[in-house]
């Protein structure tokens, strides 16, 4: 007897039918002799919904702390939802919030992270035969006394969490489409469905904009050696595994294209280059902000300094204030932040030179403008105009051949509005 904890995504649980049919799957889990713990993130769009009627009834975006009292409830219908479709279907359950699972954060709302996972009550539920279904993307913070929100897409977190801290065997994520692919099949209708993909590589695909998973559940998985099975919840084909993998062949190898479309480009002009702690400066700002950079390009000439760097889109607006409160110590000519901007990241293993050049000469080919570029051996990235986002990854994914070579092979979408967040 394993112990499975599985996860189910909003476009998986998006009507009372698709409940019905997530239930009957943790029944034949079930019926299979495993004990199961089930996350469940809310249904469809509701955390969307819920924003947008928090945006309505506001001018502003809302006090924090009331904000992830509205989000939290949309996971608790949810599991709740489950739980009734569960019992009916002659199988004891039990749902309970975050903080009754023994989800604990720190206490920021809206990004908090998980500092303990106590999970007595779900152990007590579990051996009194009960499936536990626990409300994702949630939990408490024990010295504010409040609920917290873990991030968009947080109920993976939360899964693999979970997973790590009963020493579940399998962290399986159900979603809407076949597991994780070559690139979105969204935007690539051949992508591929990959069997295995290691920690690292998918780290990096789903910090560059592949959702299928949360960046911080890869990690909290790679750190607590959780393996992960993402499979779609419409099918029973077999999905992808992410766990350690063999070592990587010495030849370069391509695995996926990213691809994100909620990054803004910041450049900061004309910073006096006598004095470096000037650009120092620029970065300990942003830091101080909590503004993430990405792809840095420091250029110095003639005496000055200009820098560029991608932000979150939501960041680029506090990323400018820091830098404008801090104009006159730093000294920089002006601040500008384009919105029409995404990356495209190309991600494999032992990349090189000649990787770096094919990705540039792609772009020369369709033609589109490479704004920032940068490269390690397991990415390559390039910012570029937000309208030639599409068209550059699937040049770049025929460029590196990762179309599926036998129609069994390329991955379907089944649901979802694959509204961006
Ligand atoms: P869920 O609601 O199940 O959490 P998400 O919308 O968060 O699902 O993530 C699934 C979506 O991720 C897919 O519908 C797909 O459009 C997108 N996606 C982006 N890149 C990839 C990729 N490389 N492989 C699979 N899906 C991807
Ligand atoms: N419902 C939350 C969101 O939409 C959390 C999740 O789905 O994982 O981001
Ligand atoms: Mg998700």
């Amino acid at each position: 007897m394993a112990l499975v904890v599985q996860k189910y995504g909003g476009s998986s649980i998006g009507s009372p039918e698709r409940i019905r049919r997530v239930a009957e799957r943790v029944v034949a889990t079930r019926a299979a002799g495993h004990d199961v713990v089930v996350v469940a993130s809310a249904m469809g769009d509701t955390t969307d919904e819920l924003l947008d009627m928090a945006n309505r009834v506001s001018r502003g975006p809302g006090p924090a702390r009331e904000l992830d009292m509205l989000l939290t409830s949309g996971e608790r219908i949810s599991n709740a939802l489950l739980a009734i479709a569960l019992t009916d279907l002659g199988h004891p359950a039990c749902s309970l919030s975050g903080p009754q699972a023994g989800v604990f954060t720190t206490p920021e709302h809206g990004h908090a992270r998980i500092v303990d996972v106590l999970p007595t009550r779900v152990r007590q539920e579990l051996d009194r035969g009960q499936v536990v279904l626990v409300a994702g993307f949630q939990g408490l913070c024990k010295d504010t006394d409040d609920v917290t929100t873990l991030g968009r897409g947080g109920s993976d977190t939360t899964a693999v969490a979970l997973a790590g801290a009963l020493h579940a065997d399998v962290c399986e994520i159900y979603t809407d489409v076949d597991g994780v692919c070559t690139a979105d099949p969204r935007v690539v209708p051949t992508a591929r469905l990959l069997d295995r993909v290691s920690y690292a590589q998918m780290l990096e695909l789903a910090a560059h904009g592949a959702k299928v998973l949360m960046p911080r559940s890869v990690e909290y998985a790679r750190r607590q050696d959780v393996t992960i099975h993402v499979r779609s919840s419409f099918t029973d084909r077999p999905g992808t595994l992410v766990t350690t993998q063999e070592p990587e062949m010495e030849k370069p190898a391509v695995t996926a294209i990213a691809h994100d479309r909620s990054v803004a480009l910041v450049s900061v002009t004309g910073v006096p280059d006598e004095d470096p702690a000037r650009s120092a400066r620029v970065f300990r700002v942003l830091a101080d902000a909590g503004v993430e950079v990405d792809m840095p390009v420091h250029k110095s000439s003639r005496g000055r300094v200009d820098l560029s760097f991608a932000v979150a889109r939501g960041a680029a607006s506090t990323a400018v204030g820091a830098l404008h409160a801090a104009a006159e110590e730093i000294g920089f000519a002006a601040v500008t932040s384009d919105h029409h901007v995404g990356t495209v990241s190309v991600v494999g293993a032992g990349l090189c030179a000649d990787v770096t050049a094919t990705v540039c000469e792609t772009f020369a080919a369709l033609p589109a403008r490479i704004r920032l570029l940068t490269t390690s051996e397991l990415r390559i990235s390039v910012l570029c105009g937000e309208g030639e986002l599409d068209r550059a990854v699937r040049a770049l994914h025929e460029v590196f051949e990762l179309s599926a070579g036998r129609v069994g092979e390329v991955a379907t979408v089944y649901a979802g509005t694959g509204r961006g967040w």
